[in-house]
């Protein structure tokens, strides 16, 4: 049979799908989450049910968020996990999260199509405040750009706005051999935990997403280049940003209170 087809089911590339089939990791994964009965547990792209069903068997529901309408369709009407699953057959990067949170905190875990694991993530960090936590599997090279410290080449604008709203703990590295196709890429486990409050709070968020936006697009300027302008070399300092450094140096910190400083001085 060929690679691609798993328990009778062809993998849609177009959708990032690369099922896992390793016993151990799938163990250790649910072991990360530790799903508690009562708990609302929310499941994206739930594929063939690899993690679902183990998690199924730990709670009395679990909401899952799947695209491929064959995969939803499968879920539904399995003889086990059915009954306890509500699948919603949808987009997750265009899901309304909040609307399941009326059942309480969300806690969210998936293994993520690849694809678009970081438009996804940024749409996630948007409910942060309803979340209790994440447990996702992402290529290794996302979670090490999650995890980051400033002045690495991992550290960018996924970092800032990941650590803004969460802390960020990477739990377990998976080789390309526990999936069924192996993606190209190594894969890694992280779970965020959102701030209960917020360690570095701006008054807008669009002017934190537009100083990363700008100060990591040009990562080979001085921050004094980069924001020529919009801010003074006198008020970097001021704000305890060294001008000579790259944007890459500055810490969340950092970005923040630049934010801060923009909204309160430019209209
Ligand atoms: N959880 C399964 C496993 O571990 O074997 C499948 C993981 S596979 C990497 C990604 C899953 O996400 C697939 O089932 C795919 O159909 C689904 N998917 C892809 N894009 C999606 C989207 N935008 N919203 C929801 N699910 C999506």
């Amino acid at each position: 049979m060929s690679d691609k087809v798993h328990q009778g089911h062809r993998a849609r590339k177009r959708f990032g799908q690369n099922f896992l089939n390793d016993p151990y990791i799938i163990d250790g994964i649910v072991s990360a989450i530790n799903p508690q009965s009562g708990e609302n547990l929310v499941e994206i792209g739930p594929g063939l049910g690899a993690l679902t069903e183990p998690v199924t068997e730990q709670v009395d529901h679990l909401n899952v968020v799947e695209l491929d309408r064959d995969l939803a369709a499968r879920l539904r009407s399995h003889p086990f996990m059915g009954r306890k699953l509500t699948v919603h057959e949808a987009d997750a990067m265009a899901f309304d999260f909040a609307e399941l949170a009326k059942q309480g905190p969300l806690r969210i875990f998936g293994n993520l199509p690849y694809n678009v694991s970081t438009p996804l993530m940024f749409h996630l960090f948007s409910f942060a405040d309803q979340v209790q936590d994440m447990h996702f599997m992402l290529q290794k090279e996302v979670v090490n750009r999650l995890a980051a410290g400033p002045g690495t080449k991992a550290y960018g604008r996924l970092t800032v706005m990941a650590q803004y709203y969460c802390q960020v703990i990477p739990v377990l590295e998976v080789p390309p051999s526990a999936f069924k196709p192996a993606p190209k890429v190594d894969s890694a486990v992280v779970r965020l935990v959102p701030h209960k409050t917020l360690p570095h709070p701006v008054t807008n968020l669009s002017w934190l997403e537009r100083v990363c936006r700008e100060g990591f697009n040009q990562r080979r300027k001085t921050i004094r280049n980069c924001f020529k302008s919009l801010v003074s070399v006198d008020t970097l300092t001021e704000l305890g940003i060294d001008p000579s450094l790259r944007p890459e140096h500055m810490t969340l910190a950092q970005f923040s209170s630049l934010a801060n400083w923009l909204d309160a001085n430019h209209s």
